[in-house]
């Protein structure tokens, strides 16, 4: 049977990892705290005691934590995957980390004798537990291929962008663009609430009108019912994305991306509040206290 090792069990890893149990793979699974970990275990997954002892034997490691400083550590840390991974073996990177990291993690994998895949995902954990994400690619197209395998379970979409590196670029463009919206989208409703309108004559209007992304939809009702239950993004998560994007942008633009910055600003005062409630809180940072 093939052997997968899947490091970071939270709101999306947790999912993720379950696909490859249901698709029948021989599961080993870390996660830094293992209470995370305890139903992937009841349902046959072979719990490890570091990223090492999962990467073991494997034929692919796949990683989805929380950013720079946790991929480093999984991947490379002194019990880190690529202590113990088989030459040849795949290593796939899903979290959501910076360009320059992707680039260097890259390098350093490869340089191993692993075949490195960038493939940052997009999609709330519901579709990670269901194998519903869209998986955004960077990779040779013939290290694609044989990542194929392993990716098919996590997802319905399959975008191939590039090179190594250019999965990341787009996740964060995508990410750059959603924070500036949720945070448009809060500062516009918390203005119609101060202004005194009727917030469902204003729902209504938002969510049938030319602004209405996906994303505006479900934080809108969300937000004007002040209903965060069930966090699926969190606010640190929002900071961390788009200040990696602005990063980035700030390599490729002749000006600085300027709506970005406010977003990166938005998105450090909601962390600093409030790191683990859900992003569209931001409408919280932005009205008057009652
Ligand atoms: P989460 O629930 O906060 O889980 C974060 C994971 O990272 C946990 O497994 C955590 O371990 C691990 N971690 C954090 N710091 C670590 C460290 N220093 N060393 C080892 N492990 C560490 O976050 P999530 O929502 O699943 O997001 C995971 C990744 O997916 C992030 O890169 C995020 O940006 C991206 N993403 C999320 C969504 C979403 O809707 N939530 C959608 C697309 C992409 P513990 O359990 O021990 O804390």
């Amino acid at each position: 049977m093939t052997k997968v090792a899947f490091i970071g069990l939270g709101r999306m890893g947790h999912g993720m990892a379950g696909r490859y149990l249901d698709a029948g793979f021989t599961v080993a699974i870390w996660n830094r705290s293992k209470a995370k970990a305890e139903s992937l275990i009841a349902r046959g997954a072979r719990w490890t005691a570091s990223p090492a002892d999962a990467a073991d034997g494997a034929d692919a490691v796949i990683t989805m934590v929380a950013d720079d400083a946790a991929s480093r550590a999984v991947w490379l840390g002194d019990d880190g995957a690529a202590a113990t991974m088989k030459p040849g073996a795949l290593a796939i990177e899903c979290s959501t980390v910076s360009h320059q990291h992707a680039l260097d993690l890259s390098r350093e994998l490869r340089g191993r004798g692993f075949v490195y895949v960038d493939s940052p995902v997009t999609g709330l954990p519901d579709a990670a537990a269901s194998g519903k994400l869209t998986l955004l690619v960077g990779a040779e197209p013939a290290d694609l291929e044989k990542a194929r395998p392993y990716l098919v379970p996590l997802s319905s979409i399959i975008r191939h962008f590039g090179p190594v590196g250019s999965g990341t670029v787009y996740k964060l463009i995508n990410n750059l663009m959603g924070a500036i919206q949720i945070a448009g989208l809060a500062e516009g409703l918390a203005i119609a609430e101060q202004a005194g309108l009727d917030m469902k004559v204003v729902l209504e209007a938002v969510q049938s009108g030319v602004t209405a992304s996906p994303q505006v939809q479900r934080h809108s009702t969300r937000m004007v019912a002040r209903d965060f239950a069930g966090a699926t993004f969190t606010a640190a998560l929002r900071h961390k994305d788009a200040a990696y994007a602005v990063r980035l942008a700030e390599t490729l633009l002749a000006d600085a991306p300027l709506l970005g910055r406010a977003a990166v600003e938005a998105y450090a005062r909601a962390k600093a509040q409030m790191p683990d409630d859900d992003e569209g809180k931001m409408i919280e940072i932005v009205s008057r206290p009652k």
